[in-house]
């Protein structure tokens, strides 16, 4: 379930209610589109009902996202929520529960009064804790787990100190006795509140037009110069964006994209060293072996099975596609897999297109990739009403799950 935030609109000041994977925030009342970016994660507050306290909070990572685990002779997959304290403060919740969802949280800002207790669980850590979760209920040796497309961020609870007990501020109930002279936060406070959000204006850097996305979207468009950027380091920078022209007025274009990469640990130089690798039942042509190898996945979040049938089918086929510069106007899907995040499933794309898993995964340990290469690649589906299907390759995607993708 997705976490809901207010934040006020950077422009007016109007409290407009967003979502936890939302990076657009396009304001109702005077129009005004920022685009939300956090150095590390989003990091929310579940606001007190103690006014007159003065407040600490005590940080927990939330991780929600899927998991993938290539153990055994398959390629299994799990999706996990959890929340785990960051601070090592004896008598403290370990986990928030289901609270994050039955409250409206709010982004750390400028103004938030109080004071923090420093995070000290690292992302490997909590990652760890999520692989022990979900590689226990599988059986065989685990040769890979990887984490695509996941949402990380802290949430802090709110605390104060009252008769030497530390209350939970939201209920007001005590949660931890503190015996004489026991000074249980101490150096655990952090010295300045951590970093709030910065908004962007979505002008395109290119030629200054509005740039065009959706609320989860990760990547924006320029429609005027058809560019596409996404941010790092809070700033726009500029992803390379080809499109498939389609054909007839139900065309939606889907975005995906496509990896040029070589492998070590398994020798991928070329796609006719893929197609050797993964014993694919195809006759090797002379130009695959001057073809640089390209991993395709989505760029758009849909479930693991979907995901993983999807890069499959593409990448195997790797399809000659004409493509141009050029974006329409209207029809574009919203982007909202990252390509760092579409990068991790070159792996699984490999032993998935493997016909002998046997001979593949023992191999995967090894196996790394060098990217070369990368680019949004648009391609033309058909909406039919229940389906979207691929124009070219008659690849078919259910519009529910496209749509339920989103909330993942
Ligand atoms: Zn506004
Ligand atoms: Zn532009």
């Amino acid at each position: 379930m997705a976490l809901t935030v207010e934040q006020e609109c950077p422009q007016c000041g109007a409290p407009i209610r967003i979502e936890e994977t939302d990076h657009l925030l396009s304001c109702p009342y005077c129009n005004v589109k920022s685009f939300l970016f956090a150095p590390d994660y989003y990091r929310l507050i579940l606001p007190d009902k103690a006014p007159d306290k003065d407040i600490i909070y005590a940080p927990y990572i939330r991780f929600k996202g899927n998991v993938y685990l290539c153990q055994g002779q398959t390629i299994g997959h799990r999706v996990v929520d959890i929340t785990h304290l960051g601070a090592p403060v004896k008598g403290l919740p370990v986990s928030l529960g289901l609270r994050p969802q039955a409250m409206e949280m709010k982004f750390v800002g400028p103004h938030t009064a109080g004071s923090f207790l420093k995070c000290s669980l690292r992302l490997a850590d909590i990652l760890a804790k999520v692989g022990k979760h979900t590689s226990r209920s599988a059986s065989g040796q685990l040769f890979h787990r990887a984490y695509i497309g996941e949402t990380l961020s802290i949430i802090y609870l709110p605390l104060f100190v009252q008769d030497r007990k530390v209350f939970d501020a939201i209920t007001k109930n005590p949660i931890v006795k503190l015996s004489q002279d026991q000074d249980i936060f101490g150096s655990a406070i952090r010295s300045n509140p951590p970093r709030g959000l910065t908004f962007m204006a979505t002008l395109c850097p290119q030629c200054g037009w509005n740039l065009d996305g959706e609320r989860d979207s990760v990547v924006l468009t320029c429609s005027n110069c058809s560019t596409a950027w996404e941010v790092s380091e809070g700033k726009f920078v500029r992803v390379g964006l080809v499109l498939v022209q389609g054909r007839g007025e139900n065309t939606v274009y889907l975005p995906f994209w496509k990896i040029e990469a070589c492998a070590k640990g398994v020798e991928i130089n070329s796609f006719a060293d893929f197609v050797r690798v993964t014993k694919q039942p195809r006759v090797v042509q002379g130009n695959w072996e001057n073809q640089n190898m390209c991993f395709w996945s989505p760029a758009f979040k849909i479930r693991p099975k979907i995901f993983l049938r999807l890069s499959g089918q593409l990448t195997i086929s790797q399809k000659d596609f004409e493509m141009k510069e050029t974006i329409p106007k209207q029809g574009l899907y919203p982007v909202t897999m990252p390509q760092s995040e579409a990068a991790q499933s070159m792996k699984l794309t490999l032993a998935g297109s493997a016909i002998t898993e046997r001979e593949i995964f023992p191999l995967l340990p090894m196996v790394s990739f060098t990217e070369k290469n990368s680019t949004l690649v648009y391609l033309p589906f058909t909406d039919t009403g229940h389906e979207m299907i691929q124009q070219h390759m008659r690849i078919s995607i259910n519009k529910k799950t496209l749509e339920f993708g989103r909330y993942l």
